[in-house]
């Protein structure tokens, strides 16, 4: 096993998504974890000289896969997606679900099904490195809307995160963590590290900066969703003895409207 530690550069493109590319200089292999924009990708390959080798595909939705067949007559990467949804990927050539696992230049990369935003998204876990790829799961201070499956899944997606080790580093799809703050403070007011948090990324993105990677450890203690259980978000749900699935349904039903 190649414990070689990657490089990672994570860059805004679009409208607020973010791209990411690793590269491990030992095996020459450069992974794009989807592929949002041509140019935006293409700009970072470029002015670092790097090939792009593969691209990991979390789900179908045009932001997170518009550039995948450019890429790929570009560089002939290597496109691996997520199984149950193999067939809305372009240009893909081989697909994985929950519970697979994979090696790419001698790191492993876990397959976790996360299904709920659509109904065949997955992340990538590479435990060698300590990092997950949660795309429009696992958000900072929140999770991806529910479009294709349900509140039950998604709770299931993000319990499969949530379990994974506590300093892992965790990167998401979308800038969304400003709007996410001021709706985890509505439920969760008056938890303190919450409420310091909120005013770090304020003044993160006041600044221009990016509030993502996360950690796990850091979701499990600000992240509504991840905290069900809690019994203040209870208590100010009114749903003391309600189980730990309709909570967070009730919680993401409430962001809806938000
Ligand atoms: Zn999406």
């Amino acid at each position: 096993m190649n414990a070689s530690k990657l490089e990672i550069f994570q860059f805004p493109c679009r409208q607020d998504n973010y791209g990411v590319i690793l590269h491990d200089g030992d095996s020459g292999i450069t992974i794009s974890i989807d592929a949002p924009e041509f140019e935006a990708v293409d700009d970072v390959l470029e002015s670092r000289n790097l090939k792009l080798t593969h691209i990991l595909t979390t789900h179908h939705h045009m932001d997170h896969v518009e550039a995948n067949e450019a890429l790929k007559s570009k560089y002939g990467c290597r496109i691996i997606g997520p199984a149950d949804e193999a067939d809305k990927i372009p240009g893909i050539d081989k697909s994985h679900g929950h519970g697979d696992s994979f090696e790419i230049g001698g790191h492993r990369i876990e397959v976790i099904g996360a299904p709920g935003h659509t109904l065949g998204q997955v992340n990538y876990y590479f435990a060698d490195q300590g990092v997950v790829f949660c795309a429009d799961a696992l958000f900072a201070l929140g999770c991806g809307r529910i479009f294709e499956g349900t509140p039950e899944m998604m709770f299931t997606a993000l319990n499969r995160l949530a379990a994974l080790p506590n300093d892992t580093l965790v990167y998401a799809g979308h800038e969304y963590t400003l709007a996410n703050a001021k709706f985890a403070l509505s439920v969760d007011p008056e938890n303190a590290e919450l409420v310091e948090r909120a005013k770090e990324i304020e003044l993160l993105r006041d600044n221009g900066k990016p509030t993502l990677p996360t950690t796990i450890d850091l979701e499990k203690r600000t992240n509504p969703f991840l905290r069900a259980s809690d019994a203040k978000i209870r208590a100010l749900l009114a749903m003391d003895d309600a189980a730990d699935v309709e909570v967070f349904t009730e919680i993401r039903a409430r962001k809806d409207r938000f």
